[in-house]
């Protein structure tokens, strides 16, 4: 089995992966939100592009880490926009970090069940999936929504683990927020990893105890191989 300095393959039955800032480069949504709204809201609104940025820089910082934060229902009410067709509008920007093909691929043809496990909304991950082409490659595709809680919560966990059979000891969480890999190791995941860089416009990120990793050919080795 393929191992490398951070995996023992050999352990891993299931993969849960975060989407953005851990399979798509977080520029995309960090554009959307702090460039591409704010300057459709402006003129909207009739303010300043200055303007629009700091009020709604405020109305994002009260929502972070909440369900609301990443629901796309929730800001075209907020704002009156529609920020599902706003995305469509600049999905073109959307971008796989490289490997991620392979990677999945790898975990298809290793047996290994993979699953989407996402707090964004439905409309977006169907953007992205659609942007990417990568649906097929999941065992399923998971929102949080669905559940009520964003994973950062405690009460995310226990309606994951009687949605989806998996064993915390064989589990492999990949995600770029701290706060999620925090969460999942209170409820037991045994095997957890995080994204140095989730945008790649932006410097490196401070995780924690939790290992970053630069890439996927990190924890497959030889992965570039596999590439068409
Ligand atoms: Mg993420």
């Amino acid at each position: 089995m393929n191992n490398s300095r951070y995996i023992d393959w050999a352990q891993i039955n299931t993969v849960f992966l975060d989407m953005d800032g851990t399979l798509m480069d977080l520029a995309f949504d960090n554009y959307f939100w702090h460039e591409y709204v704010p300057f459709i809201y402006s003129k909207n609104k009739g303010l300043d592009d200055a303007e629009a940025k700091q009020l709604l820089l405020s109305m994002y910082k009260q929502q972070r880490g909440k369900l609301n934060w990443y629901c796309t229902d929730y800001w075209s009410q907020q704002l009156d926009l529609n920020i599902k067709d706003l995305k469509c509008q600049v999905a073109s920007r959307v971008s796989l970090f490289p490997l991620v093909n392979e990677f999945l691929l790898w975990l298809k043809s290793n047996g290994k069940r993979s699953v989407l496990l996402t707090n964004a909304h439905m409309d977006s991950v169907d953007i992205k999936m659609r942007e990417t082409g990568i649906r097929s490659m999941f065992d399923r595709v998971i929102t949080s929504h669905s559940y009520g809680f964003a994973k950062e919560h405690d009460e995310f966990w226990p309606l994951l683990a009687n949605d989806e059979n998996y064993h915390p000891q064989t589990t492999l969480l990949i995600d770029d927020n701290v706060s999620v890999l925090q969460a999942a190791d209170r409820h037991g995941i045994k095997h957890l990893l995080s994204i140095s860089q989730p945008d790649t416009t932006l410097p490196h990120q401070d995780t924690d105890e939790f290992h970053a990793i630069e890439g996927f050919h990190e924890i497959v080795v030889g992965l570039e191989a596999n590439k068409d």
